[in-house]
C-alpha cells in the first residue's frame, strides 16, 4: 500500500479544509477505502478520519416530524433504530439485506452513499477502466459483463451502483446534507450520483471538500410505511451485491393506488427512480395487471450492455413482486432473510 498522511481533525470546518487539498480522501469505517487502497485502485496522499466529530452520529426526530440521520450512523445502528424501522420499513429492510453483520456494524450512512462500484475491472489495476483512470478505456465491454447495468449506460462505462440503501431511499426522496467550503446545502439523493456519460471517474456532483453530514427523510414518506417493500435479487441468500433490487412504496385509498414510490437497484451507475412508472400507476387498481404495466413502463429504456438481457426481465419482475408484496401489506417484521422474494414469512426475525 502506498504510504499516506493520516489527519485527524477537531472539527467539520477543519475536516473540510484538509481533504479539499489535491489527493485527500475521508476515511469513515473504511469497509470499501481501505480494501481499494490495499489493491491499489485508490491511492491518496492523506486521510482525513472523520469518525470522531461531535454530531456525526445521532439519529434525530425533528420538530416537522422528519427523520435526520448523521451520516457516521453505523448501518445496523439505523437498521434496529425501532422508530426509523416502523417510519421506513422498506429501508431497515434493505439495510439488513446488505453485507455481512460484521460489515453492517462497522459501515457508515455516509460511506453506503459513497461506495464504489464492484465492476471486477474497476478493481484490477491490469484493467482499462474509465473510472479508475479516464480515458483509458472499458475492459468490461468485452469481458465479463452479465452484472452490469441495463439502463443509463454509456459507451465509457457501464457499472452499476452497488448500494442496497440507496434504493428506497431514492425512492422515498432523501435530501443528502452536505457541508462544504461555502457552507452547508441539500442535495436530493436522486442528484448525487453522476451517469456515466463521457466522464465516468466523475461519479457524484460533490466539490473537494465536501462532506456528507446526513440523510434527511420526509415525514410525509413515512405514510408509505404500511404498504411497502424491498426485495434483492442475489446469488446466494446472504453477503451478495444485487443482481437487481426493487423498492416500492404504496398508499391506497378506496381500494386505489393514491400515491406510489418506485426504484430500481443495480441496474445503472445510479440508484433508479422510476417516475414515469410512478405517475402511471396513480389511480389504478392495485392488480397483477397493473404491476406488470408499470414494470414495462419502468424499463421501456431498459438495453443490454453486453451479456445481461436478463437483467431486464429480472429487474421487470422483482418490480411486480415488490408492487404485490407492499400491496399485501408491510410484514410486522421483517423475514428472516430480508429482502428475499424465496422467504418473506414475516416474524422470523424479531429486530424492533
Ligand atoms: Fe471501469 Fe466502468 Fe468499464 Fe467497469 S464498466 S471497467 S468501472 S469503465
Amino acid at each position: 500500500m502506498k504510504t499516506f498522511d493520516y489527519i485527524r481533525p477537531a472539527s467539520v470546518s477543519e475536516a473540510i479544509a484538509a481533504a479539499a487539498q489535491p489527493g485527500t480522501s475521508y476515511l469513515a469505517a473504511g469497509t470499501n477505502l481501505i480494501d481499494l487502497m490495499k489493491v491499489g485502485v485508490t491511492r491518496p496522499d492523506r486521510l482525513v478520519d472523520v469518525t470522531h466529530l461531535s454530531g456525526l452520529d445521532e439519529i434525530e426526530r425533528l420538530p416537522d416530524g422528519a427523520f435526520r440521520i448523521g451520516a457516521m450512523v453505523r448501518n445496523a445502528t439505523l437498521a434496529y433504530d425501532a422508530a426509523f424501522a416502523e417510519a421506513f420499513p422498506m429501508v431497515s429492510e434493505a439495510l439488513l439485506s446488505g453485507a455481512s453483520a460484521q460489515l453492517r456494524n462497522a459501515a457508515t450512512v455516509g460511506g453506503n452513499l459513497l461506495q464504489r462500484t464492484r465492476c471486477a475491472y474497476f478493481y484490477d489495476v491490469e484493467s482499462a477502466c474509465n473510472r479508475r483512470v479516464a480515458g483509458s478505456g472499458c475492459d468490461a465491454l468485452d469481458g465479463e459483463n452479465s452484472g452490469h447495468a441495463v439502463l443509463g449506460w454509456s459507451p465509457s462505462c457501464i457499472a452499476t451502483h452497488p448500494s442496497d440503501f440507496c434504493v428506497p431511499l431514492v425512492a422515498l426522496g432523501a435530501i443528502i446534507e452536505v457541508e462544504g467550503r461555502n457552507g452547508r446545502r441539500d442535495i436530493p439523493l436522486d442528484e448525487l450520483h453522476r451517469l456515466p456519460g463521457d466522464h465516468p471517474e466523475r461519479e457524484t456532483v460533490l466539490e473537494p471538500g465536501d462532506l456528507i453530514v446526513a440523510v434527511r427523510l420526509p415525514a410525509a414518506v413515512s405514510a408509505f410505511a404500511p404498504h411497502s417493500r424491498y426485495l434483492k435479487l442475489r446469488e446466494r441468500t446472504s453477503y451478495a451485491f444485487a443482481v437487481v433490487s426493487a423498492a416500492a412504496a404504496l398508499k391506497l385509498e378506496g381500494g386505489r393506488i393514491a400515491q406510489t414510490r418506485l426504484a430500481l437497484g443495480s441496474v445503472a451507475a445510479t440508484p433508479w427512480r422510476c417516475r414515469e412508472a410512478e405517475v402511471a400507476l396513480v389511480g389504478a387498481e392495485p392488480t397483477a395487471e397493473t404491476f406488470m404495466r408499470a414494470a414495462e413502463i419502468a424499463l421501456a429504456e431498459a438495453r443490454p450492455s453486453g451479456h445481461n438481457a436478463h437483467k431486464i426481465e429480472l429487474a421487470r419482475r422483482i418490480l411486480v413482486r415488490a408492487l404485490g408484496e407492499a400491496a399485501a401489506g408491510t410484514p410486522l417484521r421483517p423475514a428472516a432473510l430480508p429482502a428475499s422474494p424465496f422467504a418473506t414469512t414475516p416474524g422470523a426475525l424479531a429486530h424492533v
